[in-house]
């Protein structure tokens, strides 16, 4: 391991009122104040983040959002610039979630611009990728993700990059029950780091933090941990009770 950081990161996706998210996140930082050898993020739906972010101030916890725009400002109803996340308390932000591929036409170009627009506003990006089950059954998940990673990380210097963070996230397993087994995760992260070798470099791949994500639970969590490549773990439904993230968190 080459000082990579574990980062454990929870995505609340579109779960929980302002006051439910208040209460999670005050929970949390209870349970997790001790946690010193671990980046910990939370991602709260949009809404919540302005005042969950005045109760993670100060502590082990990072904010971040589920998604952006790439505009700085303009009439694009709905959306949520990157400086509205930075003015939010937000640190990371997560990016092309294969939610957001599968229901909301996020495709590899809008994946790229948004690292683009997240990286020059000063947040780090977390990258999902990750193949669907017809795709790993017919021996597709190596040239899916060439493709992801190639067009989402098109036309960026190594420099662009050194803080961003891939989530390897199988899409069957996100939400399942099913995990990807400790081996088919590393078998992957490695593969990615090998890629990002490729276009950008041994220094870029060193440091880049690869998270796996899919039905993570504090039981798959130390397994999935031992593998030389995984770096961290995108947490959904387990993060959004506090006692099971905390247990993540202290895999
Ligand atoms: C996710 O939403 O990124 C995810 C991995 O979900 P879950 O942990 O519920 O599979």
């Amino acid at each position: 391991m080459d000082n990579r950081r574990p980062l454990i990161a929870g995505n609340w996706k579109m779960f929980k009122t302002c006051s439910e998210a208040v209460e999670t996140a005050e929970h949390l930082v209870k349970l997790v104040s001790a946690c010193a050898d671990v980046d910990i993020m939370i991602a709260p739906p949009f809404t919540a983040l302005a005042q969950v972010s005045e109760v993670v101030k100060g502590t082990c916890i990072s904010l971040g959002a589920q998604n952006l725009f790439w505009e700085t400002e303009g009439a694009y109803t709905g959306e949520i610039s990157p400086a509205m996340l930075v003015s939010s308390g937000c640190r990371y932000v997560i990016i092309g979630h294969s939610e957001r591929r599968q229901y909301f036409g996020e495709t590899d170009e809008s994946v790229n611009r948004k690292i683009r627009s997240a990286v020059s506003s000063g947040l780090v990006p977390v990258v999902c990728v990750g193949e669907s089950e017809k795709q790993r059954e017919l021996k597709e998940t190596f040239s899916v993700l060439d493709k992801q990673v190639k067009k989402g990380l098109d036309n960026f210097s190594p420099g662009d990059l050194n803080t961003l963070v891939m989530a390897y996230e199988p899409i069957w397993a996100i939400g399942t029950g099913k995990t990807a087994s400790a081996e088919q995760a590393q078998e992957v992260h490695e593969y990615l780091r090998a890629m990002i070798e490729k276009k950008f470099g041994n220094s870029l791949a060193k440091s880049m933090r690869i998270l796996y994500g899919g039905s993570v639970k504090p039981d798959n969590i130390a397994e999935l941990m031992s593998m030389a490549d995984v770096d961290g773990a995108l947490v959904g439904g387990a993060s959004l009770d506090p006692l099971t993230f905390s247990k993540i968190v202290q895999f």
